[in-house]
């Protein structure tokens, strides 16, 4: 099986390709580096550079006997997103646009597209499931719905078949420590509380701790990028085998607060984390759980890497090995 992976040298997308060279699939990796990294690139997989907005070098990519599109770039600050919403339009929808059009061109019909749980908004029940309303509160979000919306069409219209998969918090790296590349700028959580145990940042601020949660700080469902990365493998098998389009959340259905994340990481590692409480952070709600129960039902997948200290410490093992090339 030839899988064109793109975004492929990102966060996400390289734990991807790691899994899915792992299985034997042959790779080919298309990505504009703007976010992801050489670094993360694996020497067996091909990788051809370039934009989702560029449609001749992304027609090129796709001539060439792909069996399957696992789609992944895109922006994804939530903040800046409804700052410049224009940059998001750009990139994501017309980008997905972009792909699905040169997809038709070259009779690819199987595509693994990277949602959010964005999709959902405020959950009004817990754990969500597929189900649950959507209503997203960025526009981020917003593009990662229109997204699925045009994929369904798709679907129905020309026999594209997919899988959406709404991701939850993403967090950890490989185990093995294959895959090193560090975001730049990060804004989420763990990534934030390693920069400040690395001297990069000098404190964590902790946005709330007034909420109606046990220790008061947000609960988030935290799922390992191996884990993801699992998921995309799985549902490739699912298109392969015949499944029909679907939207599937990739979470463990498990809760970590903020403070559990920060307390748990200052044990594993040894020291103390800097951190002051701040007020909210607009557009936070206090918990948000998913259900996993349609993954495990259709792709027989479920969470293995996700628990916290696996997460921590495939995360801190990256973070810690960096400093000494500082
Ligand atoms: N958070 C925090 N300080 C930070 C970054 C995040 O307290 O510097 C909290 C945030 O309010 C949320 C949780 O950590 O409750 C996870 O936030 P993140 O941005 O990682 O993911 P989100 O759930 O917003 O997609």
């Amino acid at each position: 099986m030839h899988i064109l992976v793109i975004g492929g040298a990102g966060y996400i997308g390289s734990h991807v390709v790691k899994e899915l060279l792992q299985q034997g699939a042959k790779v080919t990796v298309y990505d504009d580096l703007s976010t992801g990294q050489q670094i993360n690139l694996f020497p067996s997989a091909h990788f051809i550079k370039g934009s989702i907005l560029d449609t001749d070098t992304l027609g090129h990519a796709m001539a060439q006997n792909v069996d399957a599109v696992i789609f992944l770039a895109g922006k994804k600050a939530v903040g800046e997103s409804m700052q410049n919403p224009a940059k998001y339009a750009t990139t994501n929808l017309t980008g997905a646009i972009n792909v699905l059009n040169i997809m038709l061109e070259y009779g690819v019909n199987k595509i693994i597209f990277s949602s959010s749980a964005s999709v959902y908004g405020s959950p009004e029940y817990l754990p969500i499931d597929e189900k649950h309303p959507v209503n997203p509160m960025s526009f981020y979000g917003f593009t990662k719905l229109e997204t699925e919306r045009l994929l369904k069409w798709y679907s129905d219209l020309k026999g594209i078949h997919f899988v959406a998969l709404r991701y939850f918090n993403a967090v950890g790296y490989d185990a093995n420590g294959d895959i090193k590349g560090l975001e730049k700028n990060p804004q989420n959580l763990l990534p934030i509380i390693m920069e400040v145990a690395c001297g990069i940042r000098p404190l964590l601020t902790i946005f709330g701790h007034d909420y109606d949660t046990p220790d008061g700080t947000c609960i988030r469902d935290y799922i390992h990028v191996t884990d993801l990365a699992t998921g995309h493998w799985k549902a490739l098998e699912y298109l392969k085998n015949g499944g029909k389009s679907e939207i599937i959340n990739l979470g463990t259905g498990k809760g970590i607060s903020v403070m559990e994340m920060l307390q748990k990481t200052q044990e594993l590692i040894g020291h103390k984390i800097k951190s002051v409480f701040d007020t909210r952070r607009a557009g936070d709600v206090a918990v948000v759980t998913a259900s996993a129960q349609k993954a495990k039902e259709l792709l027989n997948w479920q969470a293995q890497h996700s628990d916290i200290d696996s997460i921590i410490q495939t995360t801190w093992a990256v973070y810690k090995n960096s400093m000494k090339n500082v």
